[in-house]
């Protein structure tokens, strides 16, 4: 089968590949899209350090199952996020957080993801999908919007409340559909005058430059930027009690900053951490409710390359979606 395989950090090799096999357990699923994350990105450049030799990325994969366990029939379509399993023995899967089990998978860096025309799952980790959502608009959904959404559960953030976005790549104009359905006033800065422009169409209350300050005090921020700056943004722009969700695997630095001034009076800065299938149920369920339709550019898997290269250059609005099938 073609897939694009890691071998050599920054850039991806289009090669022929020996079919994956399902071990016990697993399905083999025929990969009909694959959303393109920052990760995936950080992965290839080398940001986040290899895991092994070589691996084919992507972990927001909708695929059809081609070979069941029998747990998952055969034809179905699933998703498969960045969890790829989890132990469910350690203290955390045990206290229902197998976001930070110890000994975690991550598909598309610690086992094969998404590139490819096929790949492997763990039957008990592949998320059903709704009817409602086609391929290219469930891509998206499987990490940007699964996680941008946790980013709104680490946060708190209850209906109806003021609450900053940092940075409007993939997650946020997902994220933003959610905070709309829970009448939140939602406040977006972000550099480049056409993100401010789809934020605003997409129903913020105000947008502004990275180096605005939003007019009001936040209930709440999520912060995307791969940039503890922006961090700092954030917090500075809160009310007392409120918190920071950090929605990165990576921040270049965390800079210094005042906590008498921006911290104290009980502010929080939390990070978030991957994903339980709890919330990626909960996220795709209210997703086909509310009818979130991602901004898509398809990629086929010749142009893997040039997809993440749209990504390092901040270019694209909206997701890049990888789809084996549009080869040829
Ligand atoms: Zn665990
Ligand atoms: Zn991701």
């Amino acid at each position: 089968m073609k897939a694009a395989v890691l071998v050599r950090r920054g850039l991806l090799d289009l090669r022929q590949v020996p079919h994956p096999a399902p071990g016990p357990g697993e399905v083999l699923l025929k990969v009909r899209a694959c959303g393109v994350c920052r990760t995936d990105l950080h992965i290839v450049d080398g940001e986040l350090p290899p895991l092994r030799d070589s691996v084919i990325p992507g972990h927001q994969i909708v695929g059809e199952v081609a070979n069941g366990d029998g747990a998952v029939a055969r034809g179905t379509r699933v998703g498969v996020s960045w969890m790829g399993g989890a132990d469910g023995s350690c203290l955390y899967c045990q206290r229902g957080m197998e976001n930070l089990c110890n000994n975690p998978v991550f598909t598309g860096y610690s086992i094969n993801g998404g590139y490819a025309e096929y790949t492997v799952a763990r039957s008990d980790f592949v998320i059903p999908l709704p009817a409602a959502i086609d391929d290219l608009q469930a891509a998206p959904l499987l990490c940007a919007g699964i996680i941008g959404f946790r980013s709104l559960r680490v946060a708190g953030v209850q209906h109806g409340e003021n609450v900053g976005l940092f940075g409007f790549g993939a997650s946020a104009h997902l994220t933003i559909a959610v905070l709309r359905a829970w009448k939140c006033s939602v406040y977006v800065s972000t550099r480049g005058e056409q993100r401010r422009k789809l934020a605003q169409q997409l129903g913020a209350v105000w947008t502004g430059t990275e180096h605005e300050k939003p007019p009001v005090a936040l209930d709440r921020a999520v912060t995307f930027a791969p940039s503890g700056d922006v961090v700092v943004a954030a917090l500075s722009s809160l009310r007392k009690g409120g918190v920071v969700a950090i929605n990165a695997i990576h921040l270049d630095r965390m800079p210094q900053f005042d906590y008498d001034r921006l911290l104290w009076g009980e502010r929080q800065i939390r990070s978030v951490a991957n994903m339980t299938r709890a919330d990626a149920k909960d996220f795709l369920a209210l997703a086909s409710e509310i009818g979130i339709q991602p901004r898509v550019t398809v990629f086929p898997l010749d142009q893997a390359n040039d997809a993440l290269k749209t990504l390092r250059a901040d270019t694209l609005e909206g997701a890049a979606v990888i789809v084996p099938g549009a080869d040829k």
